[in-house]
């Protein structure tokens, strides 16, 4: 095949990927690449993985099969979590060109110009523990919103998590980075920027340190730096912290959001159980009477402030009454949403030692627990505000006859298609 000249995107997974697969196609575009749809023929095709999809592989089979119906000769490239850990498996897959891990994602265009139909695929990846260095990304979607990735990899060992293993170790831009690049973004007329990162509230760890036998990363800055220099700076308008551990969502953080005009009144906690013991298993490094201060203190000083909490329902040696203490303690605090998932067993984590295992069926009847919960939450806040009239930012969204935006409290506002609305802020009567 001559030197490929289009190109198509998937992404799986989070809005990290999402920004990253961003970045890549626009590293391609600069390289001459025209961006095509992945409906549509191109010359490669690039799907971006997640390791937390269940049945990732099952997905990436299936996206390769359409392609080769499709296109046969066109070349296929997997890369993402899923490709950092997997990536034997991946490259068996047939109609699979390229796999290409952590460190070479940000690589792909001098990948391609040496890249041919082959009968095999080539895997280009390292052990994640060499992986310290931070590619800023950042999504540019219909200028509205824009994922801003800030902060990469986790230092911490959650028993079920496989995202360190996939992702590698904590490490970030630098505020300085951060500032050039959202004053870039902000150039292109977007009003809304969401900060994200796999360990938020971890920013900072910018250091590399090569003197000794192994490279190590160190403290430079703090995420508390970051907000501090971000709400200081003309053009975006708003910013949102798209989840943050709750040990790591320090007093400070919290006061200076609730006295910013910048930061929406929005935070997005992950508590994954209301049991302390079930905690403990998680190897989560606060207790629920943490997370209970947190709450408190955002809703003492910001009585309208959106709080989503994320939980994880069927983890191996949740009790009926562990998941009681969950739903008792989710339904006490007063928070927006929630964003439940199931227990699903990951290769290589410390909790596939944990017994017992929870019945499927039963993490799926915990499951619509929570989510109902989280309705009733949901419509209880909104009924809450009614009657006050607050800023939407209204995105540009498909071309129906519909348009979506959000408070500055992140209650979701849907309503006839008005162009003249588009990224615009407009105040808004909340009936
Ligand atoms: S904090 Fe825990 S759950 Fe989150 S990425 Fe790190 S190890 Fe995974």
């Amino acid at each position: 095949m001559a030197f490929p000249k289009t190109v198509a995107f998937h992404t799986l997974g989070c809005k990290l990927n999402f920004s990253e697969t961003s970045t890549l196609s626009r590293m391609l575009e600069n390289e001459g690449f025209e961006k095509k749809d992945f409906e549509d023929k191109a010359d490669v095709y690039v799907i971006n993985t997640c390791s937390v999809t269940e049945n990732a592989d099952k997905e990436c089979r299936y996206l390769v099969r359409k392609i080769q119906r499709k296109s046969p000769e066109s070349l296929v490239v997997i890369t993402g979590c899923y490709a950092q850990l997997k990536p034997k498996e991946i490259s068996s897959i047939p109609g699979v060109d390229l796999v290409l891990g952590a460190a070479e994602k940000f690589n792909i265009a001098s990948h391609l110009r040496e890249l041919t139909k082959g009968d095999s695929a080539l895997i280009c990846s390292c052990d994640i523990s060499e992986v310290t260095e931070f590619k800023p990304s950042f999504s540019i979607n219909d200028r509205t919103r824009t994922f801003l990735k800030v902060q990469d990899g986790c230092d911490y060992n959650c028993s079920f998590c496989t995202i360190p293993m996939a992702r590698g170790k904590s490490r970030s831009d630098t505020v300085q980075n951060v500032v050039n690049n959202v004053q870039e973004i902000a150039k292109k007329g977007t009003k809304e920027v969401i900060l994200t990162g796999v360990n938020l509230g971890d920013f900072g760890m910018s250091g590399i340190d090569n003197s000794g036998e192994k490279t190590k990363t160190y403290r430079r800055e703090s995420f508390f730096d970051l907000v501090k220099a971000l709400d200081n700076l003309d053009g975006i308008q708003r910013y949102r912290i798209s989840s943050i551990e709750p040990n790591l969502l320090s007093n400070d953080i919290i006061e200076f959001v609730a006295n910013s005009d910048k930061f929406m009144p929005h935070f997005h906690i992950p508590l994954q159980s209301g049991s302390n013991k079930i905690l403990g298993l998680m190897r989560r490094r606060y207790k629920r009477e943490l997370y209970a201060e947190r709450v408190q203190l955002i809703k003492s000083l910001m009585p309208h402030c959106a709080i989503g909490v994320d939980v994880i329902v069927g983890f191996p040696g949740e009790t009926e009454d562990d998941f009681k203490e969950t739903f008792d303690f989710l339904h006490s605090l007063d928070i927006s949403y929630l964003h439940v998932f199931t227990y699903s067993e990951r290769d290589n984590t410390v909790a596939l030692d944990i017994e017992p295992v929870v019945p499927i069926h039963v993490r799926h009847e915990r499951n619509k627990k929570l989510r109902n919960l989280s309705f009733m939450k949901m419509q209880y806040f909104t009924g809450n505000h009614l009657g006050e009239t607050r800023k939407v930012l209204f995105e540009k969204g498909s071309e129906s006859s519909m348009m979506e935006g959000y408070t500055d409290n992140y209650i979701k506002i849907t309503t006839p298609r008005r162009e003249e609305w588009v990224n615009e802020l407009v105040d808004w009567k909340l009936a």
